[in-house]
């Protein structure tokens, strides 16, 4: 990593680690997600990938009385969100730990729900498909949500945008067949709306870049890696027409022997 790259990566995470989420998404769509997941059991057993600070984590506990294994590749998130878990009470039935969801030591059929938020493209959508197949029990439910284009030919700053973070990024239908093809039958989806773009996540992220563009008023390395990160949000007021944020429910279909 060149010293660029690496002072890049060390402000990125000081804004992103400060906010609520890290990534679209917000507890109303949650609610409604869950609604879509209509025969899990009373106290579910859910497994939260790519769960960061844990935005969606904690809203979960409030909405369900499961059991919660949330797993994150980056240990400064986990440690933010062991914090928060052990603040409210919850150390009994949430558990944040530094995982790869590309090897999840967890048994196989053993989570009745399995929820994912801006996080399964990592590692390829179909190949994350493949791993909740088999970490659901049959019945078990998938909730995961995922950028899509909606149009083709996006300016070239939102193609080389998304190319950077998710070059496999692909359509609805592009995703809806990596689901079905997958095993799934897709329960139903629908896309988030602006405010879960900008309540917990580029509203708190404008902000916080701008505090801290007082701290580093002298540093110009720093002042130009906050300029990059400005254009996200910025990109999204002009451009959100060209892709979306899409909630899918799926579900792991029940064997026909059982
Ligand atoms: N779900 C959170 C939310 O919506 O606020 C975080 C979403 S953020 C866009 C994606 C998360 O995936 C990051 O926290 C990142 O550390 C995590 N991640 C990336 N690759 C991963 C991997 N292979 N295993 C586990 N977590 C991973």
């Amino acid at each position: 990593m060149n010293e660029f790259n690496s002072r890049f990566r060390e402000i990125f995470f000081e804004v992103y680690e400060s906010l609520p989420r890290q990534g679209p998404g917000n507890r109303e769509c949650a609610i409604r997600a869950l609604g879509l997941c209509q025969e899990l059991p009373q106290s579910p057993a859910i497994l939260d990938l790519g769960c960061g600070v844990g935005g969606q984590t904690l809203q979960l506990a409030e909405l369900t009385s499961g059991s919660i294994v949330a797993i994150d590749s980056h240990p400064e998130s986990i440690e933010r969100l062991q914090a928060a878990i052990a603040k409210r009470g919850l150390s009994r039935r949430v558990r944040a730990v530094v995982g790869d969801m590309a090897r999840i030591e967890q048994p196989l059929e053993s989570f009745d729900l399995i929820w994912s938020e801006g996080a399964l493209y990592n590692i390829g959508l179909r190949n994350a498909l493949n791993v909740c197949h088999g970490l659901l029990r049959p019945g078990g439910y998938l909730a995961f949500t995922d950028a899509v284009w909606r149009k083709k030919n996006p300016p070239a700053a939102v193609q080389a945008s998304f190319d950077l973070d998710d070059p496999s990024m692909g359509s609805l239908d592009d995703d809806v067949a990596a689901i079905q093809d997958c095993g799934f039958d897709l329960i139903g989806h629908f896309a988030l709306p602006d405010e879960a773009w900008w309540d917990d996540f580029y509203g708190p992220m404008e902000l916080r870049i701008a505090d801290l563009r007082g701290k580093y008023a002298n540093d110009p390395e720093a002042l130009a890696v906050l300029d990059q990160l400005s254009e996200e949000p910025e990109m999204h007021r002009r451009y959100s027409d060209f892709y979306a944020y899409v909630f899918f429910v799926a579900r792991r279909p029940i064997d026909p022997r059982d």
